[in-house]
């Protein structure tokens, strides 16, 4: 048997213990940076197969990363397990929450972290039946709902001694990315601070720190015109003042900033901290920021992808049972028609040209969908973004939901906590295991990944957008 076969053979001895995990951390949803739960189950059964185990990466008591090997080359593989405020749901096609207003896995991260786990348990073991040099390493990401966990990870420094890293998340489809990018983004906070005074009789003795808020949307709406038409800008006013008999002493704004590039979002977030102080100059009001999070767009490495692409090919897709489409189908009737077809087109967009609607398959998706040439910008911002500025980054999908799935649903709640979830699940692990095995065996593919990283980064070196000393909020 090869390290692939070995792998594969692990993974299929695995998988008992993988869709438990899976569903017992969906059964313990935890949202940004509380994943006490997820991260400590993941760490223990990494450090009950031999992983050794680091706590608190980034200044993060639920980040952490597992480490396995010596010698050769260091395969790190990503990992996410933060649920979404709102979305408990239980596994059924009505709109049924487990817990009231309570969080649900809503984005499939229960079977995020629990797939990159098991591809780096499946890479260990073909490597120790062999004994052979390799390292592999899995990363413990908390925090990707709320844009934090890899950027603090980035900053110090937790991905510099890596010679590649695979990322996966579950879709509606089994695909790996070739070309394409996100959205860089900076996420802050402009406090404006004013004086309190009576609005009916001292109106004049006092400084409304609102208006602050408000003449300083307005220079950003007025800004909207000379900035590039990619750019995003978006912003909710989060304290505004308890009484309108009060000027109110203290209001926040909090903006991000988005744009397809890095150097974008840094010049344009320069230009709105000038209206932040043009704003408190004309409301005679003083003002400070809180950085919240920054992040890149991701840089696409199309060796990785394609290496990627080429293990899904062979393992050969999903074979979901009669159950499973049936569920899918039902969750499925209960999203519009309007949204259905909005998800297929994005879908058939992220394909390649010759993709039709049939080849997706019905409901789910089990066969293997050649990605698009295109380099298409997704109107989104993640983290790995910032991991694929410093090492080559593969990235891939997998069907863990029908198609016509809204992102962040009741809808998608109850299908990655079904079988469909987990069986997309497991086609991860199998992917990116069989991936990171062959960077390790086949130096050559390793480094044309290399060179393909060097090339696109030039003279850019990846500056953190985050603050040294920084804390995550
Ligand atoms: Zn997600």
């Amino acid at each position: 048997m090869d390290h692939k076969q070995l792998a594969l053979k692990h993974l299929e001895q695995a998988r008992p213990l993988l869709d438990e995990t899976a569903l017992d951390i969906w059964r313990h949803p935890e949202i940004a940076l509380t994943e006490k739960y997820a991260s400590t189950k993941l760490a223990e059964i990494l450090e009950e197969d031999g992983f050794r185990i680091e706590w608190g990466i980034g200044g993060m008591p639920t980040a952490f990363i597992a480490t396995w090997g010596a010698g050769g080359p260091t395969i790190g593989i990503l990992g996410e397990y933060d649920a979404l405020p709102g979305l408990s749901q239980n596994v059924t096609a009505t709109r049924s929450p487990i817990q009231t207003g309570g969080a649900g896995h809503g984005c499939g991260h229960n079977l995020f972290g629990t797939a990159s786990m098991g591809a780096a348990m499946a890479v260990k073991s073909a490597l120790q039946v062999t004994s052979s040099p390799g390292t592999v390493r899995f990363y413990g990401c908390p925090a990707e709902e709320t844009l934090v966990g890899k950027t603090f990870m980035a900053r110090d420094r937790a991905f510099d001694d890596l010679d590649a890293a695979l990322a996966w998340h579950p879709s509606n489809v089994n695909t790996a990315a070739i070309t394409g990018s996100s959205l860089a983004m900076n996420s802050f906070k402009v406090n404006f601070h004013g004086i309190a005074a009576h609005a009916g009789a001292v109106p004049h003795l006092g400084r409304s720190a609102l208006d602050g808020c408000m003449l300083m949307d307005v220079g950003v709406n007025y800004l909207r015109e000379h900035i590039i038409p990619e750019a995003r800008i978006h912003s909710v006013i989060t304290s505004g003042g308890q009484a309108p008999n009060i000027v109110p002493a203290y209001a926040q704004i909090w903006y991000f900033v988005r744009a397809p590039k890095r150097h974008q979002v840094e010049d344009i977030y320069k230009r709105v901290l000038d209206i932040a102080h043009g704003a408190a100059l004309m409301s005679g009001t003083t003002h400070d920021i809180e950085f919240v999070t920054g992040c890149y767009d991701v840089l696409t490495n199309r060796t990785l992808g394609e290496l990627l692409q080429e293990n899904m090919k062979a393992i050969g897709g999903i074979a979901f049972d009669p159950q499973d489409y049936e569920f899918g189908r039902q969750l499925r009737a209960t999203v519009s028609a309007e949204m259905v077809a909005t998800s297929d087109k994005m879908t058939l967009e992220s394909a390649a040209a010759h993709v039709t609607l049939a080849d997706l398959g019905d409901v789910l998706c089990h066969a293997v969908i050649d990605p698009s040439d295109k380099d298409v910008v997704m109107p989104g911002s993640t983290e790995v973004g910032d991991v694929s500025h410093i090492v080559p980054t593969g990235n891939m999908v997998t069907a863990c939901f029908p198609h016509g799935t809204p992102g962040h649903s009741w809808q998608l709640t109850a299908a990655v906590g079904s079988s469909i979830g987990t069986k997309g699940m497991m086609f991860a692990a199998q992917s990116l295991a069989t991936t990171a095995l062959d960077l390790i065996d086949q130096p050559e593919q390793l480094a044309r990944a290399k060179a393909e990283f060097v090339a696109a980064k030039g003279s850019r070196t990846y500056v953190s957008p985050i603050a040294a000393g920084a804390k995550p909020s």
